[in-house]
């Protein structure tokens, strides 16, 4: 058997992160897993069990008492909470106001920690994308990226992405949203939002959809063989 190959993709809100991730996974014949999707889940747990977010104690419990799987059949895959697919209702304002919140809390990021490294011992080609993946979660990568951009393209792009879905939204508002949640990331004791050591350092301000990817690629095939990394079932 060829050893894993994961490639970790990290950076703050309305990098484009998630698209890039799936089109990268997609050339190359990987899985992807997008963990924010993961907490967000978490986040709207708490929300349909009426728990209050502060509330860490609650929240490991009623996580113990629920599934929450990541359904590889699908592509992109969907989250499911129990077992209702819940990945259109997790992308919601009142999830997202509260997941980073959600997020800053030990057990729940002990919890889905674990989870993302099982995933990646079931899926041996992966790209796994969110905030700590490569300084956390998988600090061995095989390749360890960074995506930012200036936040006012970050916001820009998240607020064309919520209109695409028929969201009324202020881009003014999204800014301030993105900026908050940033500052929330980047702050807390555990897995912050911060660029690994080591990784490969992306701007996507001026870069298109379409050159970030190739990027991407050319950056993962370089260290490929570079490491004479066979890859198997790579496409
Ligand atoms: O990527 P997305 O915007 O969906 O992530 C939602 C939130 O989940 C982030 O703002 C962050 O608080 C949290 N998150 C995290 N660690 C990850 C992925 C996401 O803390 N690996």
């Amino acid at each position: 058997m060829s050893s894993p190959i994961i490639i970790t993709i990290d950076g703050p809100a309305g990098t484009g992160k998630s698209s890039a991730a799936l089109m990268l996974a997609d050339r190359l014949g990987f899985d992807m897993l997008d963990t924010g999707a993961m907490y967000r889940a978490v986040a709207l747990l708490a929300i349909e069990s009426k728990i209050d977010p502060h509330d860490e104690a609650r929240l490991a419990i009623a996580m113990d008492r629920t599934t929450l799987d990541v359904d590889f059949s699908s592509r992109p895959p969907v989250i499911r909470l129990g077992e209702r697919d819940v990945h259109h209702r997790i992308r919601d304002a009142d999830v997202t106001g509260i997941v980073s919140l959600i997020a800053s809390h030990h057990e729940v990021r002990d919890r889905l920690v674990r989870a993302q490294r099982q995933v990646a011992l079931q899926h041996d080609r992966l790209v796994t994308e969110g905030r700590d993946q490569g300084s956390v979660v998988f600090p061995d990568a095989t390749v360890r990226v960074w995506l930012d951009a200036r936040p006012q393209v970050r916001a820009s792009r998240r607020t064309e992405e919520l209109r695409a879905r028929g969201e009324q939204v202020d881009e003014e508002r999204v800014l301030a949203e993105i900026i908050e949640r940033d500052s929330s990331d980047r702050g807390r004791a555990e897995g912050p939002l911060q660029c690994p050591t080591g990784a490969a350092e992306i701007d996507t301000s001026d870069m298109t959809f379409e050159s970030v990817v190739t990027e991407l690629e050319r950056l993962v095939r370089a260290r490929l063989n570079e490491s004479n990394i066979r890859c198997g079932g790579c496409a």
